[in-house]
Order: structure tokens, then sequence, then C-alpha cells
């Protein structure tokens, strides 16, 4: 805590990790000897460097790069690049310290990082933003490689940056290495299912969880804060299942739709046009539009998918949901929901699905994408989808016979925890002091 003490979101992070694990710690003196806690919280690396770059009026513009090796004990490190001008160091440390438990949960072979920028791509154009990416990736390709480091999507690198990223990288190294990074459109080695995967897991994960408690899911009605990539197919997979999706937020605010969400006119605007939510009352007048992103929560809801950002759910957030009868918090974005607002949830009852699960679908198809530039071949959707669904299931399943095994009974929270840090711990002994 002193080392970190300036950094709230990471502390926060490996408090909610560490509050599961003190059963485990009691059973394997061997980690506690191995001073394997402290190692695992000093990220293996951490670059920060400068990205210059000229916008549309001619100006030189200065941002800051990061990338964090954060644990490669059981492969590359794997993980996305946040753009968002509320990034730093906090932030992306808590990202890869939970991408590293995550990526272990998926039973693939990654290990964790995080990176990005505090570039703001918002009201930015197209041409910007490509030099703004031919510029940081500039710096970052003699860091990453697809047996060293593979970055991804993350908040504000969506299909238009990977496409910018993965094309300077090409241009620099002069070879192709497809899987340096994944989310690539599927025109130059993406993979079918990347760009849903996130959010279709989440959505697989939290069926699986009803399935468990004989509740039906469909039928139940939804929020979901967000419309960013995951906001979106948790969306349309929800829909497909039956659950009426009755709002959505950005940045600015939420709308509120009785009738459920016209989704394929929410990708569009969102997705296509890069539009604000705001617009969708003009084509849908008996919506309401309110503003402030937290407001949505004020919406009585069976099942909430906070798809935004962290810290999402607050304590007070949490007590509007419970008083409006919520079964089920879904988390789909990073750390959404504060450690305060868990506990309260968790004691009235509220099941919830924690992110290094719930969203571990995308890092998932992310190194099903790696697996196919490497083999040279391409799945088809169905297949992918397929993969994705049994990953998510086997997630449930290990997440419920590890709570289970320390006393937890059903608690997801603490399953994905201690399945995870077990496994991560047990890679690190394996390869020595270090
Ligand atoms: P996007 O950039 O595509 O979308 C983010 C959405 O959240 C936008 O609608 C954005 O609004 C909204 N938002 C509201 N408040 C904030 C805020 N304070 N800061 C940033 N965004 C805000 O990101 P993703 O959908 O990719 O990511 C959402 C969350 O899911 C993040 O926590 C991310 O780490 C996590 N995640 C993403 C994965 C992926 O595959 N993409 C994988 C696993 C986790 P606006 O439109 O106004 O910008």
């Amino acid at each position: 805590k002193k080392r970190n003490a300036h950094e709230p979101e990471y502390i926060q992070a490996v408090e909610e990790v560490f509050m599961s694990i003190a059963p485990v710690l009691e059973q394997r003196p061997d980690y506690v000897e191995a001073n394997i806690l402290e190692r695992m919280t000093e990220p293996e690396r951490t670059i920060i460097f400068r990205v210059p770059w000229v916008n549309d009026k001619g100006e030189l513009v200065v941002n800051r790069g990061f990338r964090i090796q954060f644990n490669g004990a059981r492969g590359p490190y794997k993980g996305g690049l946040r753009f968002h001008p509320t990034v730093n160091l906090s932030i992306l440390k808590f990202l890869g310290f939970e991408q590293t438990f995550k990526n272990t949960l998926t039973g693939r072979p990654i290990g964790g990082g995080k990176g990005g920028s505090d570039f703001d791509p918002k009201g930015k154009s197209d041409k910007e933003i490509m030099r703004f990416c031919q510029s940081f990736m500039t710096e970052l390709y003699r860091h990453i490689g697809p047996d060293v480091d593979v970055p991804a999507g993350d908040i504000g690198v969506g299909s238009r940056e990977i496409g910018f990223l993965y094309g300077q990288y090409k241009r620099i190294r002069g070879a192709y290495e497809g899987g340096v990074l994944t989310g690539k459109h599927i025109e130059y080695g993406g993979s079918y299912v990347r760009t849903e995967a996130t959010g279709y897991g989440l959505l697989y994960l939290t069926k699986a969880m009803f399935d468990h408690h004989n509740i039906p899911l469909a039928g139940k009605v939804a929020v979901i804060s967000g419309s960013g990539n995951v906001a979106l197919y948790a969306a349309q997979k929800a829909i497909e299942l039956g659950l009426k999706v009755v709002a959505m937020s950005d940045s600015s605010g939420y709308v509120y739709d009785a009738q459920g969400i016209d989704l394929p006119y929410m990708i569009d605007l969102k997705e296509v046009k890069k539009g604000r939510i705001s617009e969708y009352i003009k084509t849908h007048p008996h919506a309401q539009y309110v503003e402030g992103w937290e407001n949505i929560w004020n919406v009585k809801c069976d099942v909430a998918f906070p798809c935004a950002t962290q810290n999402d759910i607050t304590l007070e957030k949490a007590e509007k949901l419970v008083a409006n009868g919520v079964i089920a918090v879904a988390e789909g974005a990073n750390m959404p929901t504060t450690n305060e607002a868990l506990e309260y949830l968790k004691k009235n009852g509220v099941l919830i699905t924690p992110a290094k699960a719930s969203n571990a679908g995308g890092v998932a198809i992310s190194s099903v994408e790696m697996t196919q530039n490497s083999m040279r071949q391409s799945l088809t959707f169905e297949e992918v989808d397929n993969i994705l669904k049994d990953i998510m299931d086997t997630i449930h399943k290990d997440c419920v016979e590890a709570a289970a095994q320390y006393g937890f009974g059903y608690d997801l929270v603490a399953g994905a925890n201690i399945s995870s840090f077990m496994k991560v711990a047990d890679a690190m002994l394996l390869q020595g002091d270090y």
C-alpha cells in the first residue's frame, strides 16, 4: 500500500482480490514463504513514452503513452490499449492486474498486460486518429511481438484504431506478424466473433448463473450502462435471449425506452456514426433522454449490466438497485462496482458475475485470433461462437468449484479470485524466483 499510495484504483483492485484469498493462504504456506503477494503486485515492466503528433491545424501535440507488462508467467503479455483523457498509471495498473487473473480464467496460455494513452479520441478527425496511432506505434513496436506482448482494444480503441496501429507496425517491421495485435478487421487477419465476444460472453456467463439457480433469464428487464463495444453486443445477445433492454447510456446521459431499445439504430448511431446517445429521441420520440450517465441506475431493472467504465456502481447506486428489486449485477466493464457496493449487493442476496470472469470472453477470443494467425487458418463464426460458449461455461464451473472448495458457497466473485490467483501463483513458483 505504501509503495502505491498515490494509486487508488490500483489499491482497490488488489484489495478486491485479496479479500477472497485468506483461506487459500492458510492452506498454502508455500505461497506466503515465497512472498507471492508482493511479487504479484509489482508489474514486471512499466514503459512510459512520449507520443508527439500533428493535429489538423498543424500544431504539434504531445501525449503520454504507456504499456504495462504485468505478469508473463502464463504466456505473452496480453491486454488492451485504452485511449481516454483519464488514463494514468493507477488506472492501467489496476487493469493490468485484473487482466492477469482474467486471462488465466480463460484457460488460454496468455499473461497479463495493459496500456494506452491520455489521448482523447473524441472530436478528432480520422486523419488525427491515424497520425496519433502511427506515432504511438512508432515507440510501442519495439516492446511488443506475437510471442512477447499482444495488445488489443479497450475504451477509445476499436477496429479503426487497431487498423491504424497494425498498419504502422507492419511498415516498421516489414513483415506480416498478424498475431501482434488482436481485434483486427476480418479482412486482414481478424477473427469472427471478436467484435461481439465480450458482450456475448457476458450474457453466456449470466445465463449460466441464472440456469444454476433455476431462474429464467428470458423476460427479465435489463439496464446496460455504456453504448460502446461491450454494451452494444451485450444488448444484442440479451435481446436474443429474451431480455428487454430498456436503458443505455454514454458519457453524457442515458436513454430510457419502455418499449425496449431499438438496437440496430443504436449500433448505427454509436458504432458507425459515432454520434451522441441523446440523438436517439429525435427518431424515437416516445423515449426519454436524461442528462448525467450515472443516473441510469435509478431505472428499475431485474439485471444491471454495467458496461461503461470503472466505479460506475457506487454504494448509493447499489442501494437504489436493491430498493428497485434487482436480481443480478453482471459486470461487463472492468471494476464497475466499488468494493463497498459489492459487499452491499452480496449482503442483500444480489447475484454477481465479477468482471474478471464475465468479461473474459473478449480476451479469450483474442487468444483464438492469435491461434488462427499462427496457424494461417480461419474459423467460421459458428465455430468461434461455440468456443466462446464453452469457455464461458467452463469459467462458471471453475468459479463455482473454487468458491465451494474454500467455504464461500455460491460466490463467483470469490471463486474467480481464488481459481485464477492459484493458477498464476503456481505458474510463478514453478519458474523460480522472479
Ligand atoms: P468503448 O470505448 O467502446 O465504450 C465505452 C462506453 O462507456 C461509451 O459508450 C462511453 O461513452 C461510456 N462511458 C461512460 N462514462 C464513461 C467514462 N467515464 N469513461 C469512459 N467511458 C465512459 O469501450 P468498451 O466497450 O471497449 O469498454 C467498456 C468497458 O469494458 C471498459 O471497462 C473496458 O475496460 C471493458 N472491457 C472491454 C473489453 C473489450 O473487448 N472491448 C474486454 C473486457 C473489458 P461515450 O460514447 O460518450 O464515449
